[in-house]
């Protein structure tokens, strides 16, 4: 048993000046969406190149509020990764639409481009891709495909925030890009996500989703004229998230050297001598959301990554998975879908770990992480 304290595989990290300014709004008298609302979308928007965005209280309901824009419901078809946090289909079902799974990549993890475009069909009329641990997709190929298919893209970038693609960082270009403000994501509000619009109608329209539909005019005018929800964000959440966004280029620089030494640690033998398979080596694209492993399955038959979790954890060190194959939950068997349909994703999503990645880990951190997985996978 290690001496040393738990590693989690995530933790938030607010600092006391971030905490300090939320006690400033909790004073203020203002406490729901206001000036700190504000602040926030105007510094998102300048973040990524002078586009509209909005906030919302979960990324979940960013993407919802996009393929209502988008003007997408029953009868059409969406197609997305399996590969996922279930919100990313969730928000298709709850529009009335179809979703469609693609396969994914086996190396990257994301849904594979090529079963993407094999799986458009006349009823198609979105793709939401997912840029998971924030290693995004091939951009110049995904937009070229909707391009000449006519489809609009919600990018589901919740783990993407300070990732990019050839020079231009994600949701500074494209069509409708969502982020995720969650917990564990690289910068955080508590709870909360902000979408990326192309036009200052489609952000009026984002905002009357976002508040019951209303529209005020004047000193008393008010009318509804589409049915919203009650999605905004508060200036508690957009406080915690002005104080974690004025770091993003320090924390994103502080995951690539992370994930560097992960890969100097797990050495250029690794795959080799334990069968288990690393992540792309991006360290220009991606923020390393997460560091994740796919593991080999084992010779005893015993199940392997819930053998490798226990073992993992018994050494100290936090352990996570993301994700299960959606198209597996029972709420998407109903629909038709079961084993053997998207074999990559299967095999994936039953071995693939998420080892610990967050803003303030330490190199000896990812050292003992490793030490913990060779120990683990040398004695399977
Ligand atoms: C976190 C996450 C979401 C959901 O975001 P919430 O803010 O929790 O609603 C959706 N998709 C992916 C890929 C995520 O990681």
């Amino acid at each position: 048993m290690s001496q040393l304290p738990f590693l989690p595989f995530s933790k938030p990290v607010i600092d006391e000046a971030t905490i300090a300014a939320v006690g400033d709004v909790l004073r203020s008298g203002w406490i729901t969406s206001g000036p700190k609302v504000q602040a926030f979308e105007a510094q998102l928007s300048e973040y990524f190149g002078g586009r509209p965005v909005r906030t919302f209280n979960s990324g979940t309901c960013t993407m919802e509020i996009a393929l209502r824009i988008a003007g997408i419901g029953p009868g059409d078809e969406v197609i997305t990764t399996p590969i996922s946090w279930v919100a990313t289909a969730n928000v298709i079902l709850e529009v009335g639409a179809t979703p469609v799974f693609a396969d994914i990549d086996p190396v990257t993890r994301n849904i594979d481009l090529d079963k993407l475009e094999a799986a458009i069909t006349p009823r198609t009329k979105a793709v939401i891709p997912v840029y998971l641990a924030g290693l995004p997709v091939d951009m110049e190929r995904l937009y070229a495909i909707a391009k000449k298919h006519n489809l609009r893209i919600i990018e589901d970038a919740a783990q993407a925030l300070g990732s990019s693609w050839n020079g231009q960082r994600i949701g500074a270009t494209g069509d409708f890009v969502s982020f995720s403000f969650q917990a564990n994501k690289n910068v955080t509000c508590s709870e909360g996500g902000c979408l990326v619009l192309n036009t200052p109608e489609e952000a009026r329209l984002a905002e009357k989703y976002r508040l019951q539909g209303v529209t005020r005019t004047g000193f008393d005018g008010l009318d509804v004229d589409v049915l919203g929800g009650k999605f905004n964000m508060t200036d508690i959440a957009a406080t915690i998230g002005l104080g974690q966004f004025a770091h993003i280029e320090a924390l994103t620089a502080h995951r690539q050297e992370l994930a560097r030494h992960y890969f100097k640690c797990f050495g250029d033998d690794f795959e080799v001598k334990y069968g288990a398979q690393l992540p792309p080596a991006d360290f220009t694209n991606s923020n390393w959301h997460l560091f994740q492993l796919v593991l080999p399955e084992r010779k005893d038959g015993l199940p392997a990554r819930a053998t490798f979790m226990e073992q993992i954890q018994a050494l100290g060190i936090g352990i996570g998975y993301h994700y299960p194959p959606i198209h597996l939950l029972s709420l998407y068997r109903e629909r038709g879908f079961k084993e053997g349909m998207l074999p990559v994703a299967e095999r994936v999503g039953r071995l693939i770990v998420s080892l610990p990645m967050f803003t303030t880990m330490t190199k000896a951190d990812v050292e003992r992480s490793v030490a913990a997985v060779k120990a683990v996978l040398g004695n399977a």
